[in-house]
Formats: structure tokens, C-alpha cells, sequence
């Protein structure tokens, strides 16, 4: 699949804004400061779509991109970030769980985790998310640039078994060497046309 087009189609801050679409969507979701954005872009082709950030868990809202005329990548607000007051927390809960159970065109989610840190204890409730809302997920684990040799081994098992198990694969991803770019654009494409 080639990126050829990509467009801002619509922001959303409030589930009664979320869109009625004609084409299939796939999500991206995980922790602040993850590198969504960064991944985002990379996947884009640099078509500079998502804000990379210097302040982390400011982005509030839901982002849909549309690609080729053809199918949408949607950015899910990032979790997890300390500083976020409860009222904005549950404002992020509410519009996330609006989003994930009402979606017929979502076919896959892509729930980011940090290589280095380990998935959290957010992302495993995220992950619990999906399994109940049976929504297809694929895990990617980002800035595997910063792993070692040694932290490299294995990576995929152990994350897979840090998040409980399942029937969802790992992607080692890394925005500053592209490493993982045309397994991830594969992985989009086989969900889109899912
Ligand atoms: P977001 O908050 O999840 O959208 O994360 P960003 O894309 O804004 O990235 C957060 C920080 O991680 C920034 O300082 C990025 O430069 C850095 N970052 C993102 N992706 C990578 C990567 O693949 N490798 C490395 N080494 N750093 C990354």
C-alpha cells in the first residue's frame, strides 16, 4: 500500500461529534509521550499530520485522518499522563468508551507501548478494553531504536506476556529508523480490508 493522500477530515472533543463515515477506520491508541504522533507521521509519510509533543497529554480530542479517498486513520487522545485532572480524565474515558462501542467501521486497533518501559497498567487496561468491546487489536512496540541488543531478545514474548496473553501479534516499531513501517502499513491494509 502506498500513502498517497492524507487529510485532516475531522476533530472531535465530545461523543455526539463523532462521525458517521462511509469508509473503514482503523485506530491508534496508548500513553502520552508513547510516540503516536511520531508513528503517526512515519506512517503518513511525513505528510507532518500529528503534532509531535513537547507537552505531553494535551492533545484532548479524536483526529480522523482520511487516506487515498479511502479509509481513515483515527488518533485516539493519549492516557495516562499524571498531571491530567480527574474531571479531564473522565471526560477522556467517557469520549474513548463512546468512540470504541460505537464504531461498525473500526476494524483494528493499534495499541502503542513503550519498548523500553513495558506495557502499564493503563495499557493492560486498555487491552482489557478491547477484549471486552471484541474489537482486533495489534500491539506495537515503539522506539525499539533505544533497545539494546540484549533488550531486543525476545521482545515481542515478553511484552505479549506482560499484557496476559492473547490472540494479537507485536510489531517492534521504530519512527527514527522506520524500522517496522511496511509490517505496520500491511497490518493496516489487512484490517481496512477485513
Ligand atoms: P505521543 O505523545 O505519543 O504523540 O509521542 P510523540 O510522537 O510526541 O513522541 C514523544 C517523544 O518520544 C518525542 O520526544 C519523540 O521525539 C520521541 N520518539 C518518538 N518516536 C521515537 C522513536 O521511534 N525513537 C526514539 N528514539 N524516540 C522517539
Amino acid at each position: 500500500m502506498k500513502v498517497k493522500k492524507v487529510q485532516l477530515y475531522k476533530t472531535v472533543y465530545t461523543p455526539d461529534e463523532l462521525p458517521q463515515t462511509p469508509y473503514n477506520e482503523v485506530a491508534f491508541v496508548g500513553r502520552s509521550n508513547v510516540g503516536k504522533s511520531s508513528l503517526l507521521n512515519a506512517v503518513a509519510n511525513n505528510f507532518k499530520l500529528a503534532k509531535v509533543s513537547s507537552q505531553p497529554g494535551k492533545t484532548r480530542s479524536i483526529n480522523f485522518y482520511l487516506v487515498n479517498d479511502r479509509f481513515f486513520l483515527v488518533d485516539l487522545p493519549g492516557y495516562g499522563f499524571a498531571k491530567v485532572p480527574l474531571k479531564e480524565q473522565q471526560r477522556w474515558r467517557e469520549l474513548i468508551e463512546s468512540y470504541l462501542k460505537g464504531r461498525d467501521r473500526l476494524k483494528g486497533v493499534f495499541l502503542l507501548v513503550d519498548s523500553k518501559v513495558g506495557p502499564t497498567e493503563k495499557d493492560l487496561q486498555m487491552k482489557e478494553w478491547l477484549d471486552f468491546f471484541g474489537i482486533p487489536y495489534t500491539v506495537v512496540a515503539t522506539k525499539v531504536d533505544r533497545l539494546k541488543a540484549s533488550q531486543r531478545r525476545n521482545l515481542e514474548e515478553r511484552i505479549k506476556k506482560a499484557l496476559g496473553g492473547g490472540d494479537f501479534k507485536v510489531i517492534p516499531f521504530s519512527a527514527k529508523t522506520r524500522e517496522g513501517r511496511e509490517v505496520l502499513l500491511r497490518e493496516i491494509f489487512n484490517y481496512i480490508e477485513s
